[in-house]
């Protein structure tokens, strides 16, 4: 789970953006003072820190200083001042983001989302997770290259594989035999359309619970086949 820190000292703000961000699935802290904050801030490990720039002890200008220059941990700073937020802007103190308060607790939580993803993109590829495709009770992980139908595993050769996660990854979507063919065959390919038949019917044994009445594969008559969500 997500974790935030909040350094706020007015505590009612301090409870609803806590609220809104836990209702919203991040596990929060709050910091009352600057000097807890700042503490909390260098020593733990956040994915986010929400800072309000006017605080007793160490004010956020310094805060925002001295985090950054140890974390890369995305910083949104609160200012109930619109010339503060300019001010900060101006001084470059490596915040991602700015607020000025009053603002919707709405806001807050997409903003915070926004800088979470940005910051796990650039972050993120050592930990990259597997690309899953779930459709019902299929399963397909794209990166292991592995598929599972209801729970058990199942083995697909290679072009069944890719002729099935090409489906799933465009549903409802219909196409011809022809364009599958192109699609998923390269040019020296032996073989014909009847070859992408043959691939369907191959799939639908693994997947369809009855192959006569799909509920993944549809075929639709003189065009192609799609895959239905
Ligand atoms: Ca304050």
């Amino acid at each position: 789970m997500s974790r935030i820190l909040i350094i706020e000292d007015e505590g009612a703000i301090a409870e609803l953006e806590k609220d809104y961000l836990e209702l919203s699935g991040f596990e929060v802290e709050v910091a009352n003072d600057g000097e807890i904050g700042l503490k909390k801030g260098l020593t733990e490990d956040y994915d986010l820190v929400i800072l309000d720039l006017m605080l007793p002890g160490v004010d956020g200008f310094e805060i925002c200083r001295q985090v950054r220059a140890e974390k890369n941990t995305p910083i949104i700073m609160v200012s109930a001042k619109k010339d503060d937020i300019d001010k900060i802007r101006g001084l470059g103190l490596g915040a991602d983001d700015y607020m000025t308060k009053p603002f919707s607790p709405s806001e807050l939580v997409a903003r915070v989302k926004a800088h979470m993803a940005r910051y796990e993109r650039l972050v993120g590829s050592a930990v990259e997770e597997n690309k899953v495709i779930e459709i019902r009770g299929l399963k397909i992980d794209t990166t292991a290259r592995r598929v599972w139908i209801n729970g058990q595993e199942k083995a697909f050769t290679t072009k069944e594989f890719d002729l099935l996660t090409f489906l799933a990854a465009h549903p409802n979507h219909v196409y011809t035999k022809d364009e599958l063919f192109s699609e998923i065959w390269d040019m020296e390919s032996i073989g014909d359309i009847a070859t992408v038949t043959v691939h369907i019917k191959k799939i639908r044994e693994k997947i369809e619970f009855d192959t006569s009445k799909p509920q993944y594969i549809e075929t639709i008559w003189g065009v192609g086949y799609r895959f239905k969500v």
